[in-house]
């Protein structure tokens, strides 16, 4: 008997289970997120194989997780297209009649941290990626902060440097933080691929103005303990200094900020924050079932 888990991804769906007692993971797969059909056949194919004792997802949203909501366990209005609508936890738990833990891919992902990476020991910690999209899942006391709905960490209002001539990439609210400083909003301003613009000084000044914002409005909303940052953008290195350095200013010493190297920091999980999250979530649903 193994747990599973879905890293469900608008590119691509991680799959993965552990053994129940180590929580070494023993089998992985990648699938392209295609249709739901198609991908779907991929992911039951992986998960046929094992006797499943309960699974978690962590999927791209916009999701439903109201518990008392007719779309409970649906990705809702999603721009990807194909997955608007979808019920994929439903369709999980249909095929494999067991505990299935449902959250948010950055939710996941913050709870993986929580457990087992830079979040280790706190009460509370916030995880942001910053890569296609911005987003952002918290967890206070040990707890996933969702329930009439998640968080959309990434399409809150910033300022805009007055120095950006660029309109912003968010189909909803054009200069939203994910419109100004996602990868794509990177490559959209400089119309090049982000990762040749390493040595641009400005390039990463400008992503830190924008970061650095959000980061202050998220501690004072509140107040975790840690913020991680992981996602393909924060792979440029000096981009973390930068953003402590925008971040002192803007916070403007209202909030102590003395240690931000260990306030604002990157993932203790590299590449498996949300699979591991997935994994405990799925161990807690089973507990949870008994
Ligand atoms: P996703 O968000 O789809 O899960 P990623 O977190 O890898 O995937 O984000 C992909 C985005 O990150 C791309 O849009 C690209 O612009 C940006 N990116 C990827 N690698 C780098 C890098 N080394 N430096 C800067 N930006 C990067
Ligand atoms: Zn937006």
């Amino acid at each position: 008997m193994v747990y599973g888990a879905i890293e469900a991804g608008g590119t691509k769906f991680v799959c993965s289970v552990a053994n129940p007692d180590t929580f070494d993971i023993m089998d992985s797969v990648t699938i392209p997120t295609t249709t739901p059909p198609e991908t779907m056949k991929e992911v039951f194919a992986f998960f046929d194989q094992f006797s499943l004792r309960s699974i978690g997802i962590g999927s791209f949203g916009p999701i439903d997780v109201n518990t008392s909501s007719d779309t409970y366990g649906y990705i809702t209005s999603t721009p990807k297209p194909n997955w608007g609508n979808y019920p994929l936890r439903q369709d999980v738990a249909e095929r494999y009649n067991v505990p299935v833990a449902w959250t948010t891919d950055v939710n996941a992902a913050a709870y993986g941290e929580y457990h087992k990476g830079s979040g280790k020991g706190l009460n509370s910690c916030l995880y942001l990626t910053v890569g296609t999209g911005v987003g952002g899942g918290a967890i206070i006391d040990g707890r996933i902060l969702e329930g009439h709905g998640h968080p959309e960490m990434g399409h809150i209002m910033v300022q805009k440097h007055p120095d950006d001539k660029y309109e912003g990439a968010c189909p909803y609210h054009s200069n939203c933080l994910e419109g100004l400083a996602a990868g794509p909003a990177i490559e959209a301003r400089y119309g090049a691929k982000a990762q040749t613009l390493a040595d641009k000084e400005e390039v990463w000044r400008l992503e830190a103005h924008y970061l650095a914002q959000a980061l202050v409005s998220y501690t004072l909303v509140l107040r975790p303990e840690r913020i991680i940052l992981g996602g393909g953008v924060m792979q440029q290195p000096h981009l973390l200094p930068l953003i402590h350095e925008e971040f002192k200013t803007f916070m403007g010493g209202y909030v102590p900020t003395d240690d931000l190297e260990s306030y604002i920091v990157t993932p203790g999980l590299e590449g498996r924050s949300g699979i591991v999250g997935c994994l405990l979530l799925a161990k807690e649903a089973e507990a949870e079932s008994h």
